[in-house]
């Protein structure tokens, strides 16, 4: 028994070796199998984050999809609508291609009609434009025919004027021009209340063209009057001073050339003489240059263009002196005999004839000139003295006729015809002192280069020699008619205005005499006449100036103003200066 007890003990043994390799077996593979189990655990954990990123991933991507689903649907529809769009478009596509293969055909059916038409017109043009062609070159031959005539008109006019003119001279007859002063504010002013609101025009003379006046006059309950008057020249209201004194400039040359001239401006009162004559009552610088002031009257523009042309022939150089006299109340003045410091205000003087017959107006004070700027100042100076008043158509009416004589004496020549008559003795004895002042012996002064000796009388020149008389310049600015009624006037001027109406109607009745060629002129019904009888009667040229207003407030002077100067235009005085014709025809 021991000995099977041995062997089962080394079998048990060996048994138990066997399955402690066993256990150690089992335990090294659970080991092995717990590092794997490890490692599978590692993996798991490893898959499950994969598993989760990837089931985020899925989820993301799930919701792509169901976007993209979405975005699919909104795709679908759109390509839907989109086609729904594209089959409209294709049919709208076919309409406008039928309906544009319509218009084509329309269009070209115009087009070729059109063609055609514009065939016609370009043909029909052709025709114009040659005909075009035709009537310019018709009416370049007519304008030029028309220049032509035009010219030849002008020429045949100024020839017209010239023989007239010539004609003028030859008759002896008195030239005679009218202007037509602006309508003026004060016009209307004046104007009564009833004519202001009428519907009639306001203007009653009218400038028809340079030789013509139309006055149309409309009055209730007279006569419509529709009248025109021709004169040498007629100046509308725009005509500027300096056109006046052009048309009345060649008398200058004629005075140089020896002959005696008289400017005369006539009309009513406020119708614009003293304006014509001087220029504006207000002219703050008298002795401004001439061509400054561009609204100065004919005489101071007659002074510088005297002295212009004296200046441009210095071997004839004529010496000029100047007298100043107005005719007031019927009385003659000599305005430079005047003291300005106003203690005297006139001289009167007398109207005198010589044996020669010439009206002369002894003691009569003259002062010599040198230039323009002495004449006016000296002019200037003198007009101030002359005798004012305002009226009711007029602030500044002057009262009396203002004669400015400018005499021009050359050197003696002992054999010419003014010397002849320098044989002068007077029929009555100068100087009557004035009933307004007494004379003063200023006038005698040489320092105011002052002389008083009759210019026709042949005064001593600074040689000791006679000088004798070239010719005579009259200006004369007369006093203006007028209708007491209208003017208002009353007491001394209303002896005023009767003194100047008489001395008007005299002028008027001489012009008439001389007209009717009467064998008695009656030159002394006044002495405005008187004074002025070489003129009026004799070889002087005489140029009246009408001046009339436009309105017809002041019709009745208007007419009356034309009429005088129609009756002077009549005046025939034997032919100027005879023997002697004129170089140069002033108009
Ligand atoms: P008259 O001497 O005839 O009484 P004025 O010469 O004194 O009249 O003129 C009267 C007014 O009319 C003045 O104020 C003058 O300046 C104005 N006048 C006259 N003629 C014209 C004219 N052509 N243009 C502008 N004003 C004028
Ligand atoms: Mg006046």
């Amino acid at each position: 028994m021991p000995a099977r007890g041995g062997r089962w003990a080394g079998f048990w043994e060996q048994r138990a070796r066997q399955l402690q390799r066993q256990v150690q077996a089992k335990e090294e593979r659970i080991v092995e199998l717990e590092t794997e189990n490890a490692i599978l655990h590692l993996k798991l954990a490893e898959y499950q984050e994969m598993t989760g990123k990837s089931s985020h991933a899925a989820t993301r991507f799930c919701l792509l999809c169901d976007e993209q689903e979405g975005l699919q649907r909104g795709t679908r529809s759109s390509l839907a609508q989109l086609c729904r769009v594209i089959q409209k478009v294709k049919q709208d596509r076919k309409e406008l291609r039928s309906s544009s293969l319509d218009l084509l055909r329309d269009c070209q059916g115009q087009q070729q009609d059109c063609g055609s038409e514009i065939v016609t017109a370009v043909q029909g043009a052709q025709r114009h434009h040659e005909a075009v062609l035709a009537w310019q070159s018709k009416a370049g031959c007519l304008e030029q025919s028309l220049r032509e005539t035009t010219e030849r008109y002008q020429l045949e006019k100024q020839k017209r004027k010239q023989l007239h003119n010539r004609l003028v001279e030859l008759k002896g007859n008195i030239r005679v021009h009218c202007r037509i002063r602006p309508a003026l504010p004060f016009d209307k002013e004046s104007e009564d209340p009833l004519s202001q609101n009428s519907s009639v025009s306001a203007e009653v003379a009218h400038a028809v063209d340079d030789e013509t006046v139309l006055v149309r006059w409309d009055r209730p309950g007279h006569p419509w009057i529709n009248k025109t008057y021709n004169f040498e020249r007629v100046y509308g209201p725009a005509e500027s001073q300096r056109v006046v004194f052009e048309e009345v400039c060649p008398l200058l040359t004629s005075l140089l050339d020896g002959y005696n001239v008289c400017i005369m401006a006539y009309g009513q009162t406020g119708s614009g003489k003293s304006y014509t004559m001087m220029g504006p009552h207000s002219r703050k610088e008298p002795v401004l240059p001439v061509e400054s002031q561009g609204d100065l009257g004919i005489i101071p523009r007659a002074a510088e263009e005297l002295f212009r042309l004296i200046s441009e022939n210095p071997s004839r150089s004529p010496k000029v002196a100047v007298s100043v006299v107005e005719v007031y109340n019927n009385d003659i003045f000599d305005l430079l005999a005047k003291d300005s410091c106003a203690v005297t205000s006139g001289v009167k003087r007398e109207v005198l004839t010589t044996k020669a017959g010439k009206k002369e107006i002894p003691s009569l004070t003259y002062e010599s000139v040198h230039s323009t700027e002495e004449f006016l100042t000296l002019v200037d100076g003198r007009l101030r003295l002359r005798a004012k008043h305002a009226t009711l158509v007029h602030a500044d009416s002057s009262r009396s006729h203002l004669i400015i004589t400018v005499t021009l004496t050359t050197a003696p020549s002992w054999d010419s015809p003014a010397n002849r008559q320098s044989d002068v003795s007077l029929l009555k004895e100068p100087d009557c002192p004035s009933p307004r002042q007494p004379a003063t012996g200023r006038r005698h002064s040489a320092a105011h280069r002052t002389s008083s000796w009759s210019p026709g009388a042949a005064p001593e020149g600074p040689t000791g020699h006679m000088e004798q008389v070239h010719a005579k310049l009259q200006l004369v600015d007369l006093a203006g008619s007028e209708c007491a009624g209208v003017s208002g006037v009353t007491g001394a001027a209303l002896r005023e205005t009767s003194f100047i109406n008489r001395s008007l109607a005299a002028l008027a009745d001489v012009l008439g005499a001389l007209s009717e060629r009467r064998g008695h002129v009656p030159y002394r019904n006044s002495k405005l006449t008187h004074l002025l009888q070489d003129v009026l009667g004799g070889d002087a040229k005489l140029l009246v100036i009408l001046c009339v207003s436009p309105c017809r407030k002041h019709a009745a002077e208007t007419l009356q103003s034309l009429g005088f100067g129609t009756r002077a235009r009549q005046v025939q005085r034997g032919p100027a200066r005879a023997g002697r014709v004129a170089p140069r025809t002033p108009r």
